[in-house]
């Protein structure tokens, strides 16, 4: 697994100068918070933080005297001498080789897991194995995934006693918003009366729903979305999604790479092509196509709520490149690059008012998602009202959680 360095964060340059400059400094808080949009690095950077901080090279470290390197440097080829940063991992160390594979001992690393009690010391193990053998494994989380008290308790415990290895340990929380309100209490003690040289890194996307007292107790580090071009150049080089499927991934992530490279396993093309062939028997007015339409995609189970809002975002990054045509943009600013012509055309024969009307009754219906209204109904009439009608109360869908108040 190459590991990844404060150097190599991407996008993110006030968070990793500021980070070096930490760990340069040798003058570590007892806690950080990183905060900020999911899947922007925010746990990336903790755990390159963290690398850096046991590194042996590190300006911390009780390490190695600089006498010796220096002895040999006339004689070592000049390509060979890897200049020890002090303010970052070196990459080559021992602690290094440890820490890039979880297996250093002063490297704790929590993260929310789920499913049954007894198997989620497994879980844990597979998380952190496809972690180490997938650069571009993500982290995604069923609803009701948290920080196990167990993981928090043996951990705790462990405070008490010196560091194995290195002059500090660095415990990595990610997601630290999934942890139950005693959990806060135990924390917030050792945050509160650090016993031998502890560095908590926390990352939250959610930072209100940590009390008040972690949140002060921490020194905040705020992470900005990422800029869409990063994404998809991202996606391109180092996922090798294709250029015309990696610039609309990145245009539907928000600025979110994982959201991203989990877009990226989804076929985002044949998708919003079928998305866009919705609007098709709403303008017919084929009531009952349109639903069976509808209703065929969430027969993809539990994921078909999110297919269905996922196709509505399509829809709106259509108009979006739609208006984008109309104000004269060139091809590169347009998200469905591939289908160029068709926008132009559509451009044409759209007025800027009418585009924005579509797009606001799509956001209605991103928030009627939100809520609990079904999606299946909620897309059925979303594509009614993009069309400019509205179907009679004969034409709508017969619908047991049916609600027509929206
Ligand atoms: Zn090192």
């Amino acid at each position: 697994m190459p590991i990844v360095r404060l150097a190599d964060l991407i996008d993110q340059p006030v968070v990793a100068e500021f980070l070096r400059g930490v760990v340069a400094s040798g003058r570590y808080a007892t806690a950080y918070l990183f905060e900020g949009p999911h899947g922007v690095g925010k746990g990336t950077a903790a755990l390159a933080f963290a690398r850096a901080i046991l590194c042996e090279h590190g300006s911390g470290a009780s390490g190695p005297s600089q006498a010796t390197p220096d002895l040999f440097a006339a004689a070592a080829p000049a390509k060979k001498q890897r200049a020890a940063p002090a303010d970052d991992a070196c990459g080559v160390c021992a602690a290094c080789a440890k820490t890039a594979t979880f297996q250093h001992p002063d490297l704790k690393f929590l993260f929310p897991v789920s499913g049954e009690e007894k198997e989620l010391e497994n879980t844990v193990a597979e998380t952190l194995e496809s972690l180490r053998e997938d650069p571009l494994f993500v982290f995604n989380y069923e609803k009701a995934a948290s920080i196990r008290l167990w993981l928090t308790r043996d951990l705790i415990r462990e405070l008490a006693y010196q560091p194995f290895e290195a002059p500090r340990r660095a415990i990595v929380v990610r997601d630290a918003d999934r942890m139950r309100e005693d959990q806060y209490s135990a924390l917030l003690k050792s945050i509160e009366e650090p016993g031998p040289a502890t560095v908590w890194v926390l990352t939250t996307s959610r930072v209100n729903r940590l009390p008040a007292t972690i949140r002060s107790r921490c020194q905040r580090v705020r992470f900005a979305p990422l800029v869409e071009q990063t994404v998809s150049g991202f996606l391109e080089q180092r996922a090798r999604v294709k250029p015309d499927d990696a610039r609309l991934i990145a245009a539907l992530s928000s600025g979110s790479l994982s959201r991203a490279l989990t877009l990226r396993l989804t076929n985002p093309r044949e998708t919003r092509d079928k998305a866009l062939a919705l609007l098709e028997p709403a303008v017919r007015g084929a009531s009952s196509d349109l639903w069976k339409a509808a209703q065929s995609f969430m027969s993809y189970g539990r994921t078909g709520r999110e297919t269905l809002r996922r196709m509505i975002e399509f829809h709106e990054l259509w108009l979006r490149d739609l208006l984008r045509a109309r104000y004269g943009a060139p091809a590169e600013m347009l998200a469905n690059r591939d289908r160029e012509a068709e926008i132009r055309r559509q451009a044409q024969t759209l007025d800027a008012r009418e585009i924005r009307r579509r797009l606001s009754v799509l956001e209605e219906a991103l928030r009627a998602m939100e809520g609990n209204v079904t999606a299946d109904l909620t897309i059925f009439s979303a594509m009614a009202r993009v069309a400019g009608g509205r179907f009679g109360e004969g034409e709508w869908p017969p619908h047991p959680a049916a609600r027509w108040d929206y």
